[in-house]
């Protein structure tokens, strides 16, 4: 006899990989278990149309396992998307470490992740996240040839940050000029919430153009030097997401824009660095639309680190890098214009031009 399973708990029990809510179809998931350095991590390939899966390694102290694996489905999808809609020849991949990056992570630990990206032969590329640096990526190229993201002085980009900071900027100020009429951010009052290595780069845009910046992260310190630097605000209140704010800037993790924030924010523009900003792409794109608050989606503007490191699998050249990066501005401004006209939320306006790249070159390929 079989039962009808009717709830996404029941379908973990019996299909707890392929069942997983944020499964979507990936090509591989890569399990990487090392007893000797404790590694535990998990690398998700999601899409290689386009081409190799090249994405970020995130360390962080998941509360479980499951949330590891689904934040790296959720993760490498999204960069499919990125690449694809930055017309960029690259597929979706991710991967994640189990771990406290502060406490927990040794160069051995990562010599020995760099080793299981090694052994995918280029399906899937590297590059720093939230809890890696240039230092570990460095580290990862002395055993593989897939990272980029590594020091210049090895004929790398470097960090990739600056330029993620630039594009958001660039998306930011499309934003604006769809939303309030003009993209000057003079007197525009902004709350960056994660003032880490994006984060601290769009702070210092906004201020040198004038706009009113309230800073919020979890390190107090970090706050007062960043507001110090730039003649930011540190936003002191308790509830930044209901602050009187003209633009948020998540730059922290994702999920923000979630059914316990979503009717809280003042805003009338997002736009962020983080990836995945809505818990739920589907009903709080919508809520947001109904409300009036205009998404810049996350995986269009916050590209310029990829487009950045892409340089290193081509032929790196910064000026084209920020070229193509500023051309976020444009392509952002595409998006709210195909959203109007189709009558979509703005991430289903990028995903579906991000889905219609990687269909015409499946179909290509299959001539
Ligand atoms: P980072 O680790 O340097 O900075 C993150 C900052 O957020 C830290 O200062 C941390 O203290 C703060 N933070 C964490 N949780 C917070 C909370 N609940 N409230 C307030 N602050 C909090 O990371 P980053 O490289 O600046 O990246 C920021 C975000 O942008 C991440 O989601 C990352 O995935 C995304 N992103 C980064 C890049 C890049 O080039 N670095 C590219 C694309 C997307």
């Amino acid at each position: 006899m079989t039962t009808e399973i009717t709830t996404a708990a029941e379908l973990h029990k019996i299909d707890p990989v392929f069942g997983q809510l944020s499964f979507d179809n990936h090509e591989q998931i890569v399990f990487c278990n090392d007893k000797d350095t404790g590694l535990k991590a998990i690398i998700g390939i999601h899409n290689t149309v386009l081409g190799p899966a090249l994405g970020g390694t995130r360390m962080w102290k998941y509360a479980n396992e499951w949330e590891a694996l689904n934040d790296v489905l959720r993760l490498s999808r999204g960069m499919t998307y990125k690449s694809a809609i930055s017309g960029l020849n690259l597929g979706g991949g991710k991967a994640v470490i189990i771990g406290d990056s502060k406490v927990d992570k040794t160069p051995e630990m990562i010599t020995k992740f760099g080793e299981f990206v090694g052994s995918l032969s280029g399906k899937y590329i590297t590059a720093e996240d939230v809890g890696t640096t240039t230092e570990d990526m460095d580290r990862i190229h002395k055993v593989t040839s897939s990272v980029t993201g590594i020091s210049e002085s090895l004929g790398g980009s470097g960090n990739p940050s600056p330029v993620t900071a630039y594009g958001v900027y660039m998306g930011m100020k499309a934003a604006a000029k769809y939303q309030f009429g003009s993209d000057n951010l003079s007197g525009k009052k902004v709350m960056v919430q994660g003032i880490g290595h994006v984060g601290e780069t769009l702070v210092k845009y906004l201020t040198e153009e004038g706009a009113l910046v309230q800073i919020a992260d979890l390190s107090q310190s970090r706050m007062e030097e960043v507001a110090k630097k730039y003649g930011a605000t540190v936003y002191t209140g308790s509830d930044l997401y209901s602050a009187e704010v003209d633009i948020y800037a998540p730059c922290a993790l994702g999920a923000t824009v979630n059914d316990e924030t979503i009717d809280r924010l003042k805003a009338k523009v997002i736009a962020g660095a983080a990836n995945n900003q809505l818990a739920n792409e589907q009903v709080h794109g919508k809520i947001l639309q109904q409300k009036g608050i205009l998404y810049a989606p996350d995986f269009l503007i916050n590209a310029g680190g990829i487009i950045n490191v892409y340089g290193e699998i081509v032929k790196y050249d910064k000026a084209e890098a920020m070229r193509r990066t500023e051309n976020i501005y444009n392509t952002t401004l595409d998006i709210f214009n195909l959203a109007d006209s189709q009558g979509l939320t703005t991430y289903q306006a990028a995903l579906a031009l991000a889905e219609k790249r990687i269909a015409d070159r499946k179909k290509e390929m299959s001539k």
